[in-house]
């Protein structure tokens, strides 16, 4: 048990949810006007149609860009100070907040290369990212 806080599923939410717990990342694609979107939502954030379907990304991006926290939020993050909360754009053309986890915070920098992994929290797995590995 972290202490952090766990994501409760929706009924918008929970096919997304239970795609990260098979280390899947899944955004929604509008059938009608081609968008994509994330966060998952019941309609289509461009042209209100219900027509979306589910589409697994590639799991690449690059860090738009972040912060560094040195104030734990709460309890539960002081072991991970300092850390990076990072604004994320995925390759399909959709963006999200992560922390960018297995480096250093001071290698992190707007323009990175970014990979998606997966941190266990509780029985959820939540979508985090990190340095492209080498090789
Ligand atoms: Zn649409």
């Amino acid at each position: 048990m972290t202490g952090k806080p766990i994501p409760v599923a929706n009924p918008d939410t929970a096919v997304f949810w239970d795609a990260c717990n098979e280390k899947r990342f899944l955004i929604q694609s509008c059938k009608s006007c081609g968008e994509n979107q994330f966060y998952p939502r019941a309609i289509c954030k461009n042209c209100q149609s219900n027509d979306l379907e589910w589409q697994e990304v590639s799991g690449r991006g690059t860090v738009k860009t972040f912060t560094v926290v040195r104030h734990a939020p709460s309890p539960a993050f002081k072991a991970d100070l300092p850390y990076v909360l990072a604004l994320i754009n995925l390759d399909e053309g959709v963006s999200t907040m992560m922390n960018v986890i297995e480096c250093d915070v001071e290698d992190v920098h707007i323009g990175m290369d970014i990979e998606l992994t997966f941190e266990l929290r509780g029985e959820q797995y939540i979508p985090q990212a990190k340095p492209i590995s080498k090789g």
